[in-house]
């Protein structure tokens, strides 16, 4: 059986070693969560700019209900993340955009 202080050490070393690993993992989280949130932005303006250019047909508009109905926001508050029941956020957004089509 090894000597305890020369396990102690050896415990510590490893306990290091993972502290060391959980930081990486952080900074990497970060790092994606930080891409991920400027890519949700980027399709953001992309359905802006394709529901302002639509007409009749509303491509936009349909993408973005596919997009909903895929279970996810479209409004500017969650857009891209994952939805649990309904948005009245969404609703409103598209809602507001039927009365303009309308128009
Ligand atoms: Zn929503």
């Amino acid at each position: 059986m090894a000597a305890l202080p020369g396990r102690i050490n050896r415990l510590e070393q490893a306990l290091r070693q993972i502290c060391d690993e959980v930081d990486r993992l952080k900074q990497e989280v970060r790092e994606l969560e930080d891409e991920n949130s400027r890519l949700r932005q980027e399709v953001a303006g992309l359905y802006a700019e394709e529901n302002e250019g639509a007409g009749r047909n509303r491509p936009g508009a349909r993408n973005l209900w596919d997009l909903y109905d895929k279970g996810f926001h479209i409004c500017n508050l969650y857009f891209g993340k994952g939805r649990e029941g309904e948005c009245i956020f969404c609703y409103a957004l598209m809602s507001r955009g039927d009365q303009n089509d309308g128009a």
